[in-house]
C-alpha cells in the first residue's frame, strides 16, 4: 500500500488530470481555503505540469466567511462585487478549467441570520449567472473534491482527537475516490465506465416515470420528461470536447424530473449540510411538481428559506440513483458533505434542473421551462435512500420494470 504522501500525490494527478483534465494552454482557477495551501500548491504544480496556461488562486477562509456574515452591515447581502461577476462569468466564458477544493466545516454558518444566507445567495446567483449556466451545461470543465480541515473532520469523527480524524477523513477521501492503489487515473476510469453502462441501460428503458418506496415514508412518483437522458460517469465540455469529472467522488446516475410531474410524500434518509447548517428529518410533500408542505426536526427555518429563495427553488430539478452498497454507503461515516453523502444514497435536488434533455442546447430559459426543466440559483441534494428502498420503473408502454429492490439496482 502506498504511503499517504504517494497516495495524496496520486490524487492531485487524479484531480487535475481526471477530474478538470487540463488541457494545455487552459487557465485553471483553484478555489481553495487558505489552510489548505499546502494542496493548492501541488495543485498547482501538476496544473502547470500538465502544461497550464496560468493558475488563478480565489482563496476562501471559513473564519471570515461567518466573520462576513455576523458581522457586516447587512445590504451588503443585496449586491455582489462587480469584480466577482466578471472573475466567475468571463473566465467560464473563456473555458477555463474550474477546480474547487471543498474542505468546509459543515457547521461554519451555524447560527448566522438565514434571512442573510438566503439574500447573499439570490445577489450571487444573479451576479453569476453567466457562469451558472455554462456549468450546468458543461461549457467548461470542473471538478469539486474534498479535502479535510480540522473542523469537517472533528464533526465526522467526535470521538478522535485532531490529528487522528484528519487522517481518517483522507483515507475515507482515497477510498472514495479510488485512490488507494498508486494508479487513481486508471482506477477511476474503470469506474466511471461502470456508471456508463448503467447510464445505458437505463436509456434504453426510456421510462415515463419511478414510483418510489420505503419504510420511512417515502411513497413518491416521479414522471420524467420527454426526451430526458441519464447521464453519470465523464462528462464531455461542449467547449472543448475533453471528458471530465465534475465529482470526485461520484457514484450517481441521473436526470432530471418533469418539472411538475412529481406527487407524493419523501422522507430525507440522511441529515443534509446545507448553508453551513445541519437539517434533519426532512420531509416534503409535493402536488404537481410544487413542495406545497415541508417539515424538519432541525434546521425547518434554514429548509423553509433555501425552498423559497425563488420559484423554482419549490420544485424538484435532479434524481439520481445511487446503489445502497456503495463504497461511501458501506463506510457507514456520515460526512456532512453533499459531495460524499450524495453518493451514498439514492437523492433528489429542489431547485436547478441540469437539462438533460435531449435538444435543449442553446434554449433560453422559457422553452426549456416548457418542457419542463426548472430553473433556479439554487441546487440542493438531499438524500432518500435507504435498505429498503424501491423504484419501479414504468415504460410508455405500460411495462413496469423493477429499477431498484431493496435499496440496489436490479440490474
Ligand atoms: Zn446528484
Ligand atoms: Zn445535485
Amino acid at each position: 500500500m502506498p504511503d499517504f504522501e504517494a497516495l495524496r500525490r496520486d490524487y492531485v494527478r487524479l484531480l487535475i488530470r481526471e477530474g478538470v483534465r487540463l488541457q494545455p494552454g487552459q487557465r485553471l482557477v483553484l478555489s481553495a481555503a487558505v489552510d489548505q495551501a499546502d494542496i493548492a500548491r501541488a495543485c498547482a504544480e501538476e496544473a502547470y505540469n500538465a502544461g497550464c496556461r496560468e493558475v488563478i488562486m480565489n482563496w476562501s477562509d471559513d473564519a471570515l466567511t461567518r466573520m462576513r456574515f455576523l458581522r457586516a452591515e447587512s445590504d451588503v447581502f443585496d449586491t455582489c462585487a462587480p469584480w466577482r461577476s466578471l472573475l466567475y462569468n468571463s473566465l467560464a466564458e473563456e473555458g477555463a478549467a474550474w477546480l474547487f477544493l471543498d474542505s468546509d466545516d459543515p457547521e461554519n454558518l451555524k447560527g448566522v441570520d438565514p434571512d442573510r444566507i438566503r439574500r447573499s445567495q439570490v445577489a450571487s446567483g444573479k451576479a453569476v449567472k453567466t457562469f451558472r449556466m455554462l456549468e450546468t451545461s458543461n461549457g467548461f470543465p470542473w471538478c469539486i473534491a474534498a479535502v479535510p480541515s480540522p473542523a469537517w473532520a472533528r464533526l465526522v469523527f467526535p470521538d478522535l482527537e485532531e490529528t487522528a480524524a484528519v487522517a481518517r477523513l483522507w483515507e475515507e477521501i482515497f477510498k472514495a475516490a479510488r485512490c488507494t492503489r498508486g494508479q487513481a487515473v486508471a482506477d477511476w476510469r474503470a469506474h466511471s465506465d461502470t456508471l456508463q453502462k448503467r447510464v445505458a441501460i437505463l436509456n434504453e428503458y426510456n421510462f415515463k416515470s419511478l414510483h418510489y418506496q420505503n419504510a420511512l415514508g417515502t411513497d413518491l412518483t416521479v414522471e420524467l420528461p420527454e426526451g430526458h437522458f441519464w447521464a453519470g460517469g465523464a462528462e464531455k465540455c461542449t467547449k472543448n470536447g475533453v471528458e471530465f469529472s465534475a465529482n470526485i467522488p461520484t457514484e450517481e446516475v441521473f436526470t432530471l424530473p418533469r418539472r411538475d410531474g412529481v406527487n407524493g410524500t419523501v422522507v430525507a434518509s440522511k441529515p443534509l449540510a446545507l448553508n453551513g447548517n445541519i437539517i434533519e428529518g426532512l420531509r416534503f410533500t409535493l402536488c404537481g411538481g410544487k413542495i406545497v408542505s415541508l417539515s424538519a426536526r432541525r434546521g425547518e427555518d434554514i429548509l423553509r428559506n433555501a425552498t423559497e429563495v425563488d420559484e423554482g427553488a419549490s420544485y424538484f430539478g435532479e434524481v439520481a440513483l445511487v446503489p445502497y452498497d456503495s463504497p461511501i454507503s458501506n463506510s457507514g461515516v456520515l460526512f456532512y458533505s453533499t459531495l460524499f453523502d450524495e453518493n451514498a444514497s439514492c437523492h433528489f435536488a429542489f431547485g436547478d434542473a441540469y437539462p438533460c434533455i435531449r435538444g435543449a442546447d442553446g434554449m433560453d430559459e422559457d422553452a426549456l421551462l416548457s418542457m419542463g426543466v426548472n430553473q433556479s440559483i439554487t441546487h440542493v441534494d438531499f438524500m432518500v435512500g435507504t435498505a429498503d428502498l424501491s423504484i419501479t420503473g414504468t415504460t410508455h408502454d405500460g411495462r413496469v420494470v423493477p429499477v431498484f429492490v431493496n435499496g440496489n439496482f436490479a440490474f
